[in-house]
């Protein structure tokens, strides 16, 4: 079978779509399945037929707009992730620096910033052609997201600042870029990039800030051994790389410091998403599930390129923490697929069920974004928009059967949405 050409915008006004099978998330599988959007929001999903303006999108599975929990937009044109090479995650770190100096050292501010704006819109027409429709994305400018129909989500400023001297300025553009407040469809949230670029002194007043402007912080913390070591012993090949680019003032960081005294303060903020947090501890994890406002996120093929050991994800929800999945950025994962990130769960992780996984890139990273009231499922008052992937044939009634292969075949999902009025 030919995979037919879906439809990406509804039209205006009270339109009824049919698809072989939908996936609310917030509820069963529903058989066929009929939704009906208006004004850019559901109305009503049932098996009922409904007569108007009934469009049918046949051998189809409808799921809600993927949720792509975290990115970074900046390096959406790299045709292939930044090797790592022997050096593991500080050789990597190295090199993405390398990059960004070599393409930006050239270009004035004016161009640079256009050229910005331009790979950031590629990343999210990327993320339309993959299904994905609301991005927790971290960005070094304080330029807003490019408008992008049917795309919206958090525009996180990244922050780094061990350099005593630059921090004055640093707090102050924190403090810009909230103030702005909600630019088209994004909402400013703060970013302190990670342990060994953010003083524990100096995060603590970006989370006061957060707070008074009821913000989110995002934050990579235990992502790698060698950060471990970084923060335990003031050694290690993170801080050979952190020395090379003049940016370790070890002064700063109070040595043995552990990330879980980073939890502890980034616990203050109103909302906190750890990114990676691939080595936290047990300790760590019972902090983590009695903080309700706080999120972990996993980003699948981004941790398997770097380590090879397994991430603690079914020790992190069985821990009851909240977990979230995001793509990471072209740098580090060869695309923006939030199911292809899905996929390599399903592979690595068969001890979690497809449900549960699929939650993870929808209604589990809404949460994490803060819009789990409109994104991550199907259903009413619900923004209308989907992921919707072609199926092999109409004869799919058993959900979970039908998830299994989904997430095992490599069928594509698209974004299929009905802008607001
Ligand atoms: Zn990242």
């Amino acid at each position: 079978m030919l995979p037919r050409k879906l439809p990406r915008q509804l039209p205006a006004g009270r339109t009824t779509v049919r698809a072989a099978i939908a996936f609310p998330v917030i509820g069963p599988p529903i058989a066929p399945a009929f939704v009906t959007v208006e004004s850019g929001r559901v109305l009503e999903i049932s098996t009922a037929q409904s007569t108007v303006n009934y469009a049918d999108l046949g051998d189809v599975a409808l799921l809600p707009a993927l949720v792509n929990a975290h990115t970074h937009l900046e390096f959406s044109d790299l045709p292939a992730p930044i090797a790592a090479g022997r050096g593991g995650f500080a050789s990597w770190i190295r090199a993405v620096v390398a990059e960004r100096q070599t393409r930006w050292s050239t270009v004035g501010a004016a161009e640079r910033d256009a050229e910005l704006a331009k790979v950031r819109r590629q990343g999210l027409e990327e993320s339309i052609e993959v299904g994905v429709a609301f991005v927790g994305e971290i960005a070094t400018t304080l330029d807003p997201v490019p408008a992008t129909a049917g795309t919206g989500g958090l525009n996180f400023l990244e922050l780094l600042g061990l350099d005593p001297q630059r921090q004055p300025s640093l707090v102050e553009r924190a403090r810009q870029h909230l103030a702005q407040g909600k630019v088209d469809s994004w909402h400013p949230g703060l970013s302190p990039h990670a342990p060994y670029t953010i003083d524990p002194e100096l995060l603590s007043r970006l989370c006061a800030l957060a707070t008074q402007f009821d913000a989110p912080v995002a934050m990579h913390v235990a992502e790698s051994r060698e950060e471990l070591e970084l923060l335990r012993s003031h050694s290690g090949s993170l801080v050979d790389t952190m020395r090379s680019l003049d940016a370790w003032f070890p002064g700063r960081l109070p040595r043995g410091i552990e990330p879980g005294d980073y939890l502890r303060i980034l616990s203050n903020a109103p909302r906190a998403l750890v990114i990676h947090g691939s080595f936290l501890g047990p300790d760590d994890w019972t902090f983590l599930a009695a903080q309700p406002q706080m999120h972990v996120v996993f980003c699948p093929r981004t941790h398997a390129g770097f380590h090879p050991g397994r991430y603690p994800l079914l020790e992190l929800l069985q821990a009851g923490v909240r977990v979230a999945v995001g793509t990471d950025s072209r740098a580090s994962t060869p695309n923006l697929s939030m199911l292809d990130e899905l996929r390599s769960i399903a592979r690595s992780h068969g001890d979690v069920s497809p449900r549960e996984i699929l939650e993870l890139g929808t209604i589990r990273a809404a949460a994490a974004l803060g819009a789990s009231d409109r994104y991550g499922g199907i259903g009413p008052g619900r923004v209308a928009s989907f992921a919707a992937v072609q199926l092999p044939d109409e004869s799919w009634t058993d959900g979970d059967a039908l998830l299994e292969e989904l997430f095992h075949s490599t069928r594509p999902a698209s974004l299929i949405f009905q802008l607001q009025e």
